[in-house]
């Protein structure tokens, strides 16, 4: 199955992308990035590979793998 990968170094913390998670697989991380931004938490267990947060994101921090 298909599934996302993120690179939290280009996260921004918008949370855009969570809020299009069809499985809740993203979530606040509660960690900061060396940017100073707050960033997402990937769930690999419960990602689907649907490719939504891939589409969202604006700062093209997924990648959709095999
Ligand atoms: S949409 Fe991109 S920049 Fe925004 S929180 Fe998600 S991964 Fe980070
Ligand atoms: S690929 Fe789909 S299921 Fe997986 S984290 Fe992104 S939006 Fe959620």
């Amino acid at each position: 199955m298909s599934k996302a990968v993120l690179n939290d170094k280009k996260c921004k913390g918008c949370f855009l992308c969570a809020s299009v998670c069809p499985k809740n697989a993203l979530s606040d991380s509660g960690r900061i990035n060396e940017k100073g931004y707050k960033i997402v938490a990937l769930d690999t267990e419960k990602c689907i590979g649907c490719g939504a947060c891939y589409r969202m994101c604006p700062d093209w921090a997924f990648e959709i793998v095999d």
